[in-house]
């Protein structure tokens, strides 16, 4: 058995993970970085960077066939499917070599394996024992699955989903949240029919109706089926085919020939010896303080595997502050906002308090993209930008938006909410013309019963 001493360990080479090394190796910590499988976790290889690529790949497609406006027509396009997986891998292999580089130049001892936790200040590699002083759990989380649908043949999960050999002829959707809109329009683009079933009422049922309204109307346009108020058991096998039998609602009709599980995610707490250590948990998740620290003096946890949001830049920047936590910088993880986007058609972008949550004073207002003149030159006008502010002193306590390209939004979003804005600071800063964002001024000046251009 060899052995190895560090100050800092990190078990788990995504978002989070990745994250926190390089910044310890700013900070001159000595550090070793455990990762069982490629660095990127489930972020850079099998999640936000290779979903987008797709979906980028598949609306260009569909532009191409759609009938459009604009005067543009052209043949019947062909999609090598071969080819746009490799272009998606080729995005994801640079992005994965680049955070290895960036780890080198930071001095971080990468070691390729599985760890095990042996105790809170001991992890085993193969056959090397790794001693430090500080051990950062960052394994993420994984993909949930139902009893009856077990992942495999024509049953798949996300992962396969992304890099799929074939197009089926018609993909079934189970879980109409963040994966199943993403991945379902994405097939629909490239030319399979879709069927998305959702247990609850709703699409998106993490999200107010008005924002998803424009999403549905456009599912419904590009001829996805959409099944509410369904929860998939099981299927039965209808030849080549699969037909899916529901516990609740109507899916006996539904004949596929592969179906997509995309029903949540879970902390990854299982195989690698985390019960070796005496942590509280939050339900299925590591619980932490605001500054990441477990119950336990020296172990430390981000990312997934502490729960919700899911969402890659939240792992980055708990993980950004243990860093400078071991190097013994006053931090805490007390963000204004943690802005989410879905990139559905139209895409979704929250930060900081719904109208809801900011209660029934708040001063809201909405500015719809039908009205803005950026929006009407790219042919897309669906959508609005939202803005939700506290009564008396006008300060922004969040935004939503939903329409074509607004994930760009999130950045103003987030600062305003994260410098203590007020309606008067965006109403009164000059906005470039035609863009996007002057919705947002004008969602801001009609809050103030200013708004100009409605
Ligand atoms: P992970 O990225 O899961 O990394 C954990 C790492 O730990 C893995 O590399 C794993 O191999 C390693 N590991 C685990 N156990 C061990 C062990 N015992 N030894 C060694 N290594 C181990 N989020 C967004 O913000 N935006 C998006 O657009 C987005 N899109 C997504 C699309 C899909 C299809 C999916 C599935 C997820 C998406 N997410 C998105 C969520 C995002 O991927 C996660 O929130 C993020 O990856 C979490 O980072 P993490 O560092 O906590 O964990
Ligand atoms: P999700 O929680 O977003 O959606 C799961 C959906 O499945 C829910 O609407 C739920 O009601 C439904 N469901 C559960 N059981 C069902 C059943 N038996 N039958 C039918 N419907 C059922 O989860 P997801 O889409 O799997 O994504 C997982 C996580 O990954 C997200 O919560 C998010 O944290 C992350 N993610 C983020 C992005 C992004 O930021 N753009 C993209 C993809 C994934």
């Amino acid at each position: 058995m060899q052995s190895l001493e560090t100050q800092l360990l990190v078990l788990g080479g995504g978002p989070g993970g990745y994250v926190t090394a390089i910044r310890a190796g700013q900070l001159g910590i000595p550090t070793v970085l455990v990762e069982a499988q490629t660095l990127g976790g489930t972020c850079l290889n099998v999640g936000c960077i290779p979903s987008k690529a797709l979906i980028h790949v598949a609306e260009r497609f569909h532009q191409l066939s759609e009938p459009n406006e604009f005067g543009i027509s052209g043949g019947q396009p062909r999609l090598d499917l071969g080819q746009a997986i490799a272009w998606k891998d080729r995005t994801v292999d640079r992005l994965t070599s680049g955070v290895g580089a960036l780890l080198k130049k930071h001095r971080v001892q990468v070691i390729h394996g599985h760890g095990q936790i042996v105790d809170g200040k001991t992890v085993q590699v193969g056959d090397t024992r790794i001693h430090c002083q500080h051990l950062v759990l960052a394994t993420g989380s994984r993909g949930m699955s139902l009893p009856g649908l077990a992942i495999g043949g024509p049953i798949v999960d996300s992962t396969q989903a992304l890099s799929p050999e074939t197009l089926p002829r018609h993909l079934a959707v189970i879980g109409g949240g963040y994966i199943g809109l993403e991945l379902g329009t994405a097939y629909r683009k490239l030319g399979a029919q879709v069927t998305i079933v959702e247990a609850q009422p709703r699409l998106l049922p993490a999200y107010d109706s008005e924002l998803t309204a424009p999403v549905v109307t456009r599912l419904r346009n590009l001829g996805i089926k959409v099944l509410t108020e369904n929860r998939v058991e099981g299927y039965d096998a209808a030849g080549q085919r699969l037909r899916l039998r529901s516990g609740s609602g109507d899916t006996a009709s539904l004949e596929v020939d592969r179906v997509l599980v995309a029903v949540g995610r879970t902390p990854h707490t299982g195989g690698y010896g985390l019960e070796r250590l005496d942590l509280d948990s939050a339900g299925k998740a590591v619980k932490v303080d605001g500054g990441c620290r477990t119950s336990m003096t020296g172990v430390w946890a981000i990312g997934d595997l502490t729960g919700e949001p899911m969402l890659a830049h939240r792992a980055m920047a708990q993980g950004e502050m243990v860093a400078e936590l071991i190097a013994g910088k006053r931090r805490s993880f007390a963000p204004a906002a943690i802005p989410a986007v879905c990139y559905t058609d139209p895409e979704i972008v929250v930060a900081g308090l719904t109208p809801d949550q900011a209660g029934a004073d708040a001063k809201v207002a909405s500015f719809p993209f039908a009205a803005n003149g950026r929006a009407m030159t790219l042919g897309d006008t669906s959508g609005f930008v939202r803005v939700v502010a506290r009564p008396g002193d006008h300060l922004i306590l969040g935004w939503q938006a939903v329409g074509p390209g607004v994930s760009e939004l999130a950045a103003a979003f987030t600062q305003s909410l994260e410098m203590g804005a007020r309606l008067e600071d965006i109403a009164g800063t000059i906005h470039a013309h035609p863009t996007l964002g002057e919705a947002v001024q004008e969602a801001a000046l009609r809050a103030l019963g200013q708004a100009l251009h409605i």
